[in-house]
């Protein structure tokens, strides 16, 4: 089988046009209400389970709905191109970055108290990695828990945590240990601990829907039974997930580059100027065609990826490779399209009523969050030996 008849077998296509169904009637036509309050109402995480949706890519046997990262990533590609936002995608499906180490630790008593409640849409969990201080360089951080008895004693702040505002824990990296990555810990930190802060709200640029928190922690006591896994473990923790992480966010990033791109053709056979509409232009019609083949181009580096990842170890250096080249090209791409659907939309691009608008805000945090564009060649560069 291709890896494109992979996406599309008839359970896949069912599931996409579900989803597509439930996208144009639950979120479309709220999501510029959702943008304008700067949170997702906690219901639709809720609906979006029943639904069927929120958890899938999850196992059973953790209150997951089952399949793999194809049936994931055909769950995302569906949303956007009914109208959906990676601003959606970050703050509903925020579980993404912030289940897997538990999952994957295999606590059972972690996977009760925080994995199935959020699957299932009661819940909403958070990932604070990023510090006030930075964070493309994960190892550094300086948010310190000691050990005091049964608990650990947390102090320190977190910065740009999605979901954060509403979340009802974090899963947070902490240093437990020395200097440098083998000193950090993951730690689950309810919200309703004392010490335990939303210190802002953070106002964006883009990704309006979903809100993004700084956080404070004052001498926050902790369980020990909340460590994720091994106590100074962490780093390995976050690092195995990176692979998931980016290729979600380049499925992201070329979906909402095909999103983009549906609109401006869109747009374009039906505005006229100078008598005739754009699209009989032919610098419009290349115009559509670079961003088709850039599109193109993306989904077919990512959809590959995604289907090495459901066999290969997430630690195999060539997976790594392949997740990091993924994003950086998929990102170039929806960063190209954006731009020149906005300008084939011409005025109207620019109007917040015009979903490009949005689209064009939203796409500049993916070469960014999930490790910053020059990041990922750095480490490209790396595990290519140059
Ligand atoms: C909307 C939003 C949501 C986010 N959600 C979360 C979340 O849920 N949880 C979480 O933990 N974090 C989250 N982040 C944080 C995000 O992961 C970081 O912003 C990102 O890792 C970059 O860290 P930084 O902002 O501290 O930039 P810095 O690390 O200070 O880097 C600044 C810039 O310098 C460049 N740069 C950095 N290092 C190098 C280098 N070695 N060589 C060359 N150039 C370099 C990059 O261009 C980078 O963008 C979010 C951020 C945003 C904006």
């Amino acid at each position: 089988m291709t890896t494109t008849d992979l996406f599309e077998t008839p359970e896949r296509q069912a599931l996409r046009s579900a989803v597509e169904q439930f996208t144009t009637r639950e979120i479309a036509p709220h999501l510029p209400q959702w943008e304008d309050d700067g949170e997702l109402p906690r219901e639709l995480h809720a609906a979006t389970a029943k639904a069927g949706f929120l958890a899938v890519g999850y196992p059973e046997e953790v209150g997951g709905a089952g399949g793999d990262a194809v049936d994931a990533c055909v769950v995302t590609e569906a949303m956007l191109a009914a109208g959906g936002s990676t601003g959606l995608q970050a703050s509903l499906f925020t579980h993404s970055i912030a289940l897997p180490h538990i999952i994957d630790a295999g606590d059972t008593r972690l996977v009760d108290a925080y994995v199935r409640p959020t699957l299932a849409g009661d819940t909403i969990g958070s990932l604070g990695v990023t510090e006030p201080s930075g964070g493309s360089d994960v190892a550094n951080i300086r948010t310190r828990a000691v050990r005091d008895g049964d608990h650990y004693v947390v102090n320190g702040a977190k910065t740009f945590i999605t979901s954060g505002v509403r979340a009802d824990f974090v899963t947070t990296a902490v240093r437990t240990g020395g200097e440098g990555h083998a000193g950090i810990s993951l730690l689950v930190i309810d919200k309703d601990s004392p010490g335990f802060t939303v210190s802002r709200s953070l106002r964006k640029m883009g990704w309006h829907c979903s809100d993004t928190a700084e956080l404070a922690f004052d001498d926050v006591r902790v369980p020990v039974e909340n460590l994720v896994g091994e106590e100074n473990g962490g780093f390995y923790l976050v690092m195995q997930q990176f692979v998931g992480e980016r290729l979600g966010l380049a499925v992201q990033a070329y979906g909402t580059a095909q999103r983009a791109l549906d609109l401006a053709v869109a747009y374009a056979r039906e505005r006229d100027t100078f008598g005739k509409p754009l699209i009989a232009r032919q610098v419009i019609r290349h115009k559509l065609v670079e961003m088709h083949a850039r599109t193109s181009a993306a989904r077919a580096l990512t959809r590959q990826a995604l289907v090495r990842s459901l066999e290969t170890p997430k630690t195999d250096p060539s997976l790594i490779l392949d997740a990091v080249t993924a994003k950086n090209v998929a990102v170039a791409a929806v960063e190209h399209v954006v731009h020149e659907a906005v300008q084939v939309f011409g005025g109207m691009g620019y109007m917040r009523e015009s979903e490009i608008d949005r689209h064009y805000r939203d796409a500049r945090i993916l070469g960014i969050g999930g490790g910053a564009t020059e990041v990922m060649k750095d480490l490209s560069a790396k595990l290519l030996g140059y």
